[in-house]
């Protein structure tokens, strides 16, 4: 069960009272971008309190602002909220509702509650007033029902020019709400509709098209983000004289939205650094759209997870990034089966093996659950360990190998680095080492202790791959892409992805299938790329290192 909030509170109050017999509820995204984390809140919220009540759930495309949209957004978008966990049984749009919306335009001119208003766009704004100032009746503001009628069918019969005329409500120019003075209902734009094509030239207001939207679908609960609370009177005032018979009356409630720290969460902003080149596209690994976390590789569960764990409150969220990262690292530390890979290889030859030595160690998938079975690794004279686990002339307190040092060889036995080769220019080529027979994992000689453990891959076995290394993309938890504010160069973190071309993966995951999710000891959790890896060329991205990347 998810806690309680409460907007579940309400509604769980509306089907005892009697108020509403079952749950509707919608998520409402404009198709001019691709959903992002802090959708995903809004759609375990909307898809989530339908499902627990056994009601439903409309995917309503907010379709109204054709210049903006895109197909391609279209299909992301349901893409997405299908692989977040929900169906979508109920897809609807705006613009299916365009003739409707139409005759509730002409509905509230013939009652006197619209009128259409040919003053400049720039006048009606100075018009509007502010919020210390009461605005300004526009001078077309009386004209009759009759008039607004004509001039509102010849808008839509194309006469007009983009701007050259509006229709607006008629509330109230001196109400300490903008939102009721005499806000625009519909506008004339001659410009080529996803869905409609040219068949229209008018275009409904948000406003307008999302209240009576949620008013056609039969939507008791209309969940928004805060922004919207000083809407709320004119969704209330325009459902109170749409003249549509309403069965169920929609009420709108608003919760704080999601924001992540480190991060972009607005479409308008991911586009912006899509433009500037900050990034590759809206499914780069490094933002925070559903496509990008997917492609990271985050499970959809973990998502959904995080969300319960956000809680729907009436206050604006800041969580930090690495809130969603522990969350992922739990269930990963927990689920996802080990594996071996070098990302930055430095060879080792056993001498004191027979240069045919081959041998297949067992290797436990995952080391606190033996339900999950084990593997076997190839060993074999020939290894590669992690440079970074080498050092000719570490600390004292280093753990790993050293000239004449010994350390464990993760799964299989204790090694003794006995010589260091140097190529001609005098670079380290490759260690000479010996291994103890004695001191098998698993085996008698196991209790053997030596300062360290490492981990390596056989040199023959092993297949290649690259390492997508991913870091937080701002330098700052509260990025700022404002005019004005610091230049991006200064907020992007240059180090955001690493690229580590050479790896070497045991040959296990020469299979690996996208979707799979490993832990690579002691170098962190990793998907293969369901861009770039195939079984000729493995691409890897890290999801997430063993530890916070973002402590300080
Ligand atoms: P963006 O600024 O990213 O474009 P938006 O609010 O304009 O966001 P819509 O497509 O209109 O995006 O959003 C669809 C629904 O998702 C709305 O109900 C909106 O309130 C909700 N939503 C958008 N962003 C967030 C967020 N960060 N947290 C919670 N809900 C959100
Ligand atoms: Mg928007």
């Amino acid at each position: 069960m998810p806690p309680q909030d409460f907007i579940r509170r309400i509604i769980a109050e509306d089907l005892a009272s009697g108020r509403h017999a079952r749950v509707v509820t919608r998520f409402p995204p404009e198709p001019n971008g691709f959903l992002h984390i802090g959708h995903a809140k809004s759609i375990c919220l909307n898809f989530g309190v339908a499902a627990e009540n056994r009601g439903v759930c409309y995917l309503r495309y907010d379709d109204t602002n054709p210049v903006a949209e895109d197909q391609a957004y279209v299909d992301a978008i349901r893409r997405d909220v299908n692989w977040l966990g929900f169906n979508t049984p109920l897809i609807t749009h705006a613009s299916d509702y365009f003739p409707r919306l139409y005759g509730i335009a002409e509905h509230m001119i013939r009652s006197g509650r619209a009128f259409v208003d040919s003053s400049s766009a720039e006048r009606i704004s100075a018009d509007r007033g502010t919020l210390t100032r009461p605005g300004r009746p526009s001078p077309f503001r009386d004209r009759s029902p009759a008039e607004n009628l004509d001039l509102f069918q010849r808008m839509r019969g194309g006469e007009f020019a983009d701007g050259e005329q509006v229709l607006r409500a008629k509330i109230d120019m001196a109400s300490p709400n903008i939102n009721l003075r005499d806000p625009v209902l519909y506008r004339v734009r001659h410009v080529q509709h996803p869905r409609t094509g040219r068949d229209w030239c008018i275009f409904p207001m948000y406003d307008f098209a999302h209240t009576l939207s949620d008013a056609l679908e039969g939507i008791t609960h209309s969940i928004c983000t805060l922004e919207f609370e000083d809407h709320r009177p004119l969704y209330e005032w325009l459902l109170d004289h749409c003249g549509l018979e309403l069965k169920t009356r929609p009420r709108q409630y608003e919760f704080g939205r999601l924001n992540l720290g480190h991060s972009v969460t607005s479409k308008r902003r991911v586009a912006d650094l899509i433009r500037l080149k900050a990034v590759d596209g809206w499914d780069d690994p490094r933002l925070v759209t559903l496509s990008a976390l997917r492609r990271r590789g985050y499970p959809p569960a973990i998502l959904r997870e995080f969300c319960v764990r956000a809680g729907v409150t009436r206050s604006e969220q800041m969580i930090g990034a690495e809130q969603l990262e522990s969350v992922l690292r739990e269930a990963l530390n927990r689920d996802a089966p080990r594996a071996m890979a070098v990302a930055r290889p430095l060879k080792i030859v056993l001498a004191n093996l027979p240069s045919d030595h081959f041998e297949e160690l067992p290797a436990a998938n995952h080391p606190q659950r033996p339900e999950m079975g084990s593997r076997l690794v190839p060993f074999s004279r020939e290894i590669h360990i992690e440079s970074t686990d080498f050092m000719e002339d570490p600390p004292r307190r280093f753990r790993r190998l050293r000239p004449g040092g010994e350390v464990r060889l993760r799964n299989a036995y204790i090694i003794r680095c006995d010589e260091v080769v140097r190529d001609a220019a005098g670079e380290l080529a490759e260690l000479r080492c010996s291994v103890d027979p004695q001191s098998r994992s698993g085996g008698e000689g196991a209790r053997r202790k030596v300062g360290g453990t490492i981990h390596w891959v056989s040199a023959k076995h092993s297949v290649p791959a690259e390492l997508r290394l991913y870091r937080p993309l701002f330098n700052v938890e509260r990025p700022d892409l404002d005019s004005g504010s610091p230049p991006l160069e200064e907020q992007v973190n240059a180090e955001s992805l690493e690229v580590v071309p050479s790896a070497r993966v045991e040959p296990s995951l020469a299979s690996a299938g996208v979707g799979g999710t490993w832990q690579f000891e002691r170098l962190g959790y990793f998907t293969p790329d369901s861009e770039d890896s195939s079984a000729s060329g493995l691409v890897f991205n890290r999801i997430a290192p063993l530890r916070s990347s973002y402590s300080a």
